[in-house]
């Protein structure tokens, strides 16, 4: 019977951990610390998760400033933004998608590095070539975790990643396959012609797409582990990228969606912020 790996106490141990160092801020300081959230446009989901991150920041005693860009806002009118509140806030966050006339690479590389909650400007991604990086970006970060907690065994394992983007899976490929982890990485995409040769072939599943329910049973090796960050909306559904149907018996554990990794991405975000607040 396959093991369902929840993501709520994960985010739960990651909570802990994060209210304690923002509680050692607050009482250095005598302030709460301060993130800054920036939307451009009116994208539902990227309100959604914005509310969320909100939310937790409300939970763990952070103080939230979310700045609302027109749709139309230039990259001056976004470095502005930053600027402007970059002397009284802690960490910063530019929520993607980001429309289409703005470049995500210049956009968050507008953000100081020791600010850059999600980790992803290239100055912080370069660490992920450290052996002393302090900031993952907060998605990788929730899978890492959600592999510790579990115990799930990296070493010599055949780990497929299915997608290659900064933000998701590119950080992982690379984590996954260093000598903390000791995977054996493949990572597929869009391109690649036969998807089953290589996810049959996985011990452990990482897929990060958004094509609803790709992967079905026939993907999936007997006996191995598959994690679902991928999201996709279909007729106002949300659906993961794994196609849970007969996988009870088939697999040993299973990130579910919704509840899987999700909800510690959020967390991580946090921890995230406790890091560069310590
Ligand atoms: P992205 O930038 O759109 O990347 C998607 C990746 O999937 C690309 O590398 C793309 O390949 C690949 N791909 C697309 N169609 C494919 C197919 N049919 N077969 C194989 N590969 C395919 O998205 P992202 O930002 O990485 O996010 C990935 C997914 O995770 C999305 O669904 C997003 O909503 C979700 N997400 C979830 C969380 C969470 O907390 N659960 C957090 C962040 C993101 P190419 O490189 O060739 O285009």
């Amino acid at each position: 019977m396959e093991q369902i790996l929840l993501g709520k106490p994960v985010a739960k141990q990651l909570d802990k951990n994060s209210e304690l160092l923002i509680n050692a801020y607050k009482d250095k300081k005598g302030v709460q610390p301060l993130l800054t959230a920036i939307t451009v446009g009116e994208n539902p989901a990227s309100l959604l998760y914005v509310s969320r991150k909100q939310d937790k920041a409300k939970e763990l005693g952070v103080d939230f400033n979310w700045l609302k860009l027109p749709n139309d806002s230039t990259p001056i009118e976004v470095l502005e933004q930053i600027e402007a509140t970059k002397k009284i806030s802690q960490g910063i966050i530019v929520q993607l998608p980001l429309p289409v006339h703005l470049d995500f690479e210049e956009i968050v590389n507008l953000i100081p590095p020791e600010l850059d909650v999600d980790g992803l400007t290239t100055h912080n991604l370069g660490y992920l070539y450290s052996k002393n990086y302090k900031i993952l970006p907060a998605t990788s970060l929730a899978v890492l975790e959600l592999i510790k907690y579990y115990d799930i065994k990296t070493e010599d394992k055949n780990i497929v990643i299915a997608g290659r983007s900064r933000l998701v899976s590119s950080p992982l490929s690379k984590l996954l396959s260093s000598k903390q982890f000791n995977g054996n990485v493949t990572v597929v995409h869009s391109k690649t012609s036969d998807l089953k040769s290589y996810t049959q072939q996985a011990d452990i599943l990482i897929s990060a797409i958004g094509k609803s329910r790709l992967f079905n049973i026939d993907y999936l090796k007997k006996g191995s582990v598959a994690i679902d960050i991928g999201i996709s909306n279909v007729d106002n559904k949300n659906y993961g990228d794994i196609n849970p149907k007969g996988l009870e018996e088939h697999l040993i554990a299973r990130s579910p969606f919704p509840g899987g990794v999700g909800p510690i991405t959020v967390s991580a975000l946090f921890a995230n912020l406790a890091q560069l607040i310590k």
